[in-house]
C-alpha cells in the first residue's frame, strides 16, 4: 500500500505522461529549428513538467520561471490573480514559450499573456500539460497541448493540493473531490 492509494487515484500513468512530454518536446525540437527558445514556467506546478520537457527538446533552450498565483489553499479558483515571483531578467526579443501545468478556467494565463505582451518578445507560445474545457471562463490560444482532460481535481506531477502529491509520478485524481 503507497501513502497516497487512499486519498489519489491513478488518471494518467506515468508512461503516458513521459510519452507525451518526448512529443511536445520533438514538436517544439521541429518548430523552433534554427532559433534559441526560451521556456518560461509557471511555479510550482509547471516545475516538474518544464525541466522533463527541457529535456526532450534538442535545441539552444533557456529556461526561467515566474510564479503566479490564483488559488489558495482550496480547489476553486478566486479569480484573483497576482505575481508572487517575477522574472529578473527582460524578455525583449525572445521567442518565448510559457509552460503550464493546467488551464482550468482560463483566468491565470489571459492576465500573464496580457503581462508578457507589454515585455516585447519576438513571439510568445503556450504549452499546457493540461486543459479542463470543461471549465474555460474564457478562452486562452494553447499551442502545445499533453492531454485534454474531464472535470476532476488532478493532483501529481507537480500539481499539489494544499501542496501535497506533487511528487507522485503520475496524473491522478483525488477520491474526494
Ligand atoms: P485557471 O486560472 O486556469 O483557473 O487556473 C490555473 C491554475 O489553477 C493552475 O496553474 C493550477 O495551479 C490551478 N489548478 C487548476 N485546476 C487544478 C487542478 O485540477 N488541480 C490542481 N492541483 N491545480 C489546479
Amino acid at each position: 500500500m503507497r501513502y497516497y492509494e487512499n486519498e489519489v487515484g491513478v488518471l494518467i500513468t506515468q508512461d503516458a505522461v513521459q510519452q507525451r512530454v518526448k512529443e511536445l518536446g520533438e514538436q517544439i525540437t521541429r518548430d523552433y529549428q534554427g532559433r534559441d527558445v526560451t521556456l518560461l514556467g509557471i511555479m510550482k506546478g509547471s516545475v516538474f513538467f518544464l525541466t522533463d520537457l527541457l529535456r526532450q527538446i534538442d535545441l539552444p533552450v533557456t529556461f526561467e520561471l515566474m510564479g503566479v498565483s490564483s488559488y489558495h489553499g482550496g480547489t476553486e479558483t478566486t479569480g484573483e490573480v497576482r505575481i508572487t515571483h517575477d522574472l529578473a531578467k527582460p524578455l525583449h526579443g525572445q521567442h518565448v514559450i510559457v509552460v503550464e501545468d493546467i488551464i482550468d478556467t482560463g483566468l491565470t494565463m489571459r492576465f500573464l499573456l496580457e503581462n508578457l505582451a507589454a515585455r516585447h518578445p519576438a513571439s510568445v507560445k503556450l504549452c499546457t500539460l493540461l486543459e479542463k474545457p470543461a471549465r474555460a471562463r474564457v478562452q486562452v490560444p494553447i499551442d502545445y497541448k499533453g492531454f485534454v482532460i474531464d472535470d476532476h481535481f488532478v493532483v501529481g506531477y507537480g500539481l499539489d493540493f494544499d501542496e501535497k502529491y506533487r511528487n507522485l509520478p503520475f496524473i491522478g485524481v483525488m477520491k474526494r473531490d
